[in-house]
């Protein structure tokens, strides 16, 4: 038996019931898991549904067993099924109990999730890629784009928010240094009050926890428009399904602009905080680089969000279906890095930068876009812990669960950087869970062919991908970089979007 010394462990008093946790993400999140000819509102993950209970959880390690003790069942099961071993589990126990603390945390029916996740990711269930049209698009006038020879056409992972709990005790087991200092780091700066409950509000109500439906409803009459938008729009056509509703375009009669109206049902949404903190954050944030909020109505049961309209779809579609060559990575990289420039120095985080939320004009407009999860921190309080983000995306305080500023958005723009060189982030093939256990263990991700990228491309990876995010540069910092430097112009996206287009509408 291994002495005090030797174990440590974790106490997780956690509500988990799915009420916690932002549902409408997480089912969004799934269904673009399943990009093989589903859409994303024909999938009906199976994910438990709220319950109200509390459970302690007292997860011990020993070192000289290689075994856990008090774990749950189910947790040994979601740990076969990720594909992380003994010998991983050994490397590693406490990232391997965090990271299970967060699937926990979802409440999510791990058996479908990790069967219906892997059946995207193993090899034989791959989507092949049809060969890109070559002469469809040789029939145009616009240049050749060289497709991406056999994407996996995979959509990202699923957005998850966590319920942050509090500092788990570690104290007897021997850290390595690294973490040592960050623990240490923790202990001067405890979780605020707001942290024990969802960050998605400004609001202070948030802090009294979840809103009823009724203060949902106040809080909205004091944000949207009065009157009837469909005297001031005039709804065309259906761009897209989210988890929380419907995009149309539509056509301003006052200006004759097309924007875009999400539409969303507000009895049906699980996690409304989400939406106001979503509304809130574009409204009071606006910047060329930040898909922008026009106005907002409430519409009987609906709440209609009207924002610019981008016509090249989002960042994903090019990058999965064409390859984009290093100035105009560096462009996408630039006009990210002035977003996240503006958004952090007016206090916010974004919390989930990757491709899919980055939504291209056709001339190669850039614009940052999806707020429901941004999280607001003031100049006294400049950290947070909830877990919040897409697994793959995560910079490592996030998945560590240690505290986290506005630093994360960085690393997340160096993961979306890979996806704009090898058409996809690190790990998209590990299940997230191992995914989140790879990041947490292994830090910085390994590039294919690393020999094919400039000096100044690697040299922008390796100091957006720091470990150490008081070393990882700040966007300020990143907008001076070399790399960013070499950006071309962004009307040359305009080639790829269209080839994206072409080879989508085709598949
Ligand atoms: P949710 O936010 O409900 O979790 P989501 O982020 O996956 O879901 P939505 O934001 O509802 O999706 O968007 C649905 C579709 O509409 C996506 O394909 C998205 O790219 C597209 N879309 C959203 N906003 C705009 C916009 N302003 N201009 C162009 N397309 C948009």
């Amino acid at each position: 038996m291994a002495s005090n010394s030797d174990n440590y462990a974790i106490t997780d008093t956690n509500n988990s019931g799915g009420g916690s946790i932002g549902k409408k993400n997480t089912m969004s999140r799934f269904t673009n898991l399943f990009p093989s000819g589903k859409k994303k509102a024909e999938y009906k993950p199976d994910i438990s549904y709220p319950s109200d209970f509390k459970h302690d959880i007292h997860v011990g390690f020993d070192p000289t067993t290689g075994e856990f003790s008090g774990m749950p069942a189910e947790w040994k099961v979601m740990l076969q099924n990720a594909g992380i071993d003994k010998q991983e589990q050994g490397k590693n126990p406490e990232t391997v109990i965090s990271v299970l603390k967060f699937y926990n945390s979802q409440n999510i029916n791990t058996k479908t999730y990790t069967e219906k996740y892997m059946s995207t990711q193993t090899p034989e269930h791959h989507y092949q890629a049809p060969p890109i049209i070559d002469s469809t698009l040789k029939a145009t006038a616009i240049p050749e784009v060289p497709p991406r020879p056999s994407s996996t056409k995979q959509k990202p992972a699923p957005v998850i928010a966590m319920k942050p709990t509090p500092p788990p005790k570690l104290p007897e087991v021997p850290e390595k240094k690294s973490q040592a200092k960050t623990a240490a780091t923790s202990d001067h700066h405890p979780p605020a009050a707001n942290d024990s409950n969802p960050d998605v509000l400004r609001s202070k109500s948030s802090s009294k926890g979840k809103m009823s439906d009724q203060e949902v409803l106040v809080k909205l009459r004091g944000i949207v428009s009065v009157g009837d938008p469909t005297k001031k729009y005039i709804p065309n056509q259906e761009i897209g399904k989210g988890a929380s509703g419907t995009v149309i375009t539509a056509m301003e009669l006052s200006s004759g602009n097309e924007v875009a109206i999400k539409q969303m049902n507000l009895a049906s949404q699980p996690k409304k905080e989400l939406i106001i903190n979503e509304i809130i954050v574009m409204k009071e944030n606006k910047q060329t680089n930040i898909v922008n909020y026009l106005d907002s109505y409430l519409v009987t049961e609906e709440l209609w969000v009207v924002m610019e309209y981008l016509q090249g779809g989002s960042l994903t579609d090019v990058v999965t279906e064409t390859i984009l060559e290093e100035p105009q990575i560096a462009a996408i990289c630039r006009e990210c890095l002035q977003a996240l420039h503006f958004l952090h120095s007016r206090n916010v985080i974004h919390r989930d930068i990757k491709s899919d939320n980055v939504l291209l004009g056709m001339d190669g407009q850039v614009k940052i876009t999806d707020f429901g999860f941004c999280a607001q921190i003031t100049p006294e309080q400049t950290k947070r812990r909830t877990m919040v983000g897409t697994p793959y995306w995560m910079a490592p305080e996030v998945v560590t669960r240690k505290q986290y500023g506005t630093k994360v958005d960085i690393w997340s723009l160096g993961i979306m950087t890979i996806e704009m060189i090898e058409g996809e982030p690190p790990y998209l093939n590990e299940n997230p869970l191992r995914a989140l256990y790879l990041i947490a263990t292994y830090g910085t991700p390994k590039i294919n062919n690393p020999e094919k990228l400039s000096p100044d491309l690697r040299d922008f990876l390796a100091k957006s991908l720091e470990m150490d995010s008081n070393i990882r540069p700040s966007a300020e910092e990143l907008l001076r970089h070399p790399f960013v430097r070499k950006a071309g112009p962004l009307s040359s996206l305009t080639r790829n979007i269209v080839a994206a287009k072409k080879s989508l509408k085709k598949s």
